[in-house]
This record gives structure tokens, C-alpha cells and sequence, in this order.
């Protein structure tokens, strides 16, 4: 009996090994724009950051999912990029980057996109010493929320919610793809 019971716990501890090295998380998705095509503006005197941002777009064009292209004068762009010195900050949380955004409710689980702004916090960034390729993963990160998606578990995502070391992986690009597959 106790042999049996032994060799019972150790296939047991085998087979959940197996089943925790197999585990991917997939990107969830929370929205889309009505259009794949998506504007932006950005906004804020500091060069480096705006390279954040142009860094981050050309990366979601590549998927070739969507496609970001800067509002032309004088029209509102989809979706604001700005830095600023300071967020607030939201009790013990500070962030590096932030996303807000407003959107119709569907019935279904995805929600129709109006508007987004994201902001990069220069103050923070520098503190905590962020490369210019972690910032560059921060504003991609961010611009993944702008563009429908949430936050993953998995430390492989750009969008593993504390991401500094991550740009798009193969899940990222089939959120985006679940996400607009009927716009
Ligand atoms: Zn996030």
C-alpha cells in the first residue's frame, strides 16, 4: 500500500510539472477602434519620447493588423501620445505609462473604442534608469491598451502588466487578430 500510494505522488508531481511547463497565457483582448485603420497625434517638446512613441507604432503597423498613421492637421486624432513629468499617482501604484480611453458598451465582450490617450511618465522612467529600448516597451505596452488589449500573465507579453523587457509576441498579435477580426 504505502509503496503504491508513493508511486501514485510522484506520477501525480510528473504530470503537473508537464502541465505548468505546456501553460501559455493567452492576451486578452477588452475592444477595437470601428476601423483598423487608427489615427494618433502626439504631443510634449521632448524628442526622445516622441522616438518612444514611433518606435512603439512602427511595431503595431508591423503586425499589419492595424494600422496607425498621424491625424492630419486640424482633425482630432483617435488616439493622443504625450509625456508628461508626473502622473498621479494612484496610492501606492506608480506607474511608468498610462492609458485612458472611452468606448461604447457592446452586448458582445468587446468594446467599440472613441478615444485614447497615453502617457509615458518621464519622471519615473528615469528614476528607475529605463533604456531607451524599456521605454520603447513601455510606449508599446501602452499603445496595446489604446488599441483594445489587456493585461497578460505571462512575462513573454508585452502586455504582462509590469513589462519593461518585452516588445509583441505571437499571443500579442493573436489578441489583435481575435480583437478585429470582424471590424
Ligand atoms: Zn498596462
Amino acid at each position: 500500500m504505502i509503496i503504491i500510494t508513493a508511486s501514485l505522488v510522484i506520477s501525480l508531481g510528473a504530470s503537473l510539472t508537464t502541465t505548468a511547463q505546456a501553460k501559455t497565457y493567452k492576451t486578452p483582448s477588452w475592444g477595437h477602434w470601428d476601423s483598423r485603420t487608427v489615427t494618433y497625434s502626439m504631443s510634449g517638446s521632448s524628442k526622445s519620447y516622441k522616438k518612444s512613441w514611433k518606435t512603439a507604432i512602427k511595431r503595431w503597423n508591423k503586425t499589419k493588423i492595424v494600422h496607425l498613421k498621424a491625424a492630419k492637421a486640424g482633425h482630432k486624432a483617435d488616439i493622443a501620445l504625450q509625456s508628461s513629468a508626473k502622473l498621479d499617482t494612484d496610492g501606492e501604484k506608480l506607474y511608468t505609462g498610462f492609458t485612458n480611453y472611452s468606448f461604447y458598451r457592446h452586448t458582445s465582450a468587446l468594446s467599440e473604442i472613441v478615444s485614447a490617450k497615453s502617457t509615458l511618465n518621464r519622471d519615473l522612467l528615469t528614476d528607475y534608469h529605463y533604456t531607451k529600448k524599456q521605454r520603447a516597451n513601455v510606449a508599446t505596452h501602452e499603445l496595446g491598451h489604446a488599441l483594445g488589449l489587456s493585461h497578460s500573465k505571462d512575462k513573454k507579453s508585452v502586455m504582462y502588466a509590469k513589462n519593461r523587457y518585452k516588445t509583441i509576441d505571437h499571443q500579442d498579435k493573436k489578441a489583435l487578430t481575435k480583437a478585429y477580426a470582424n471590424v
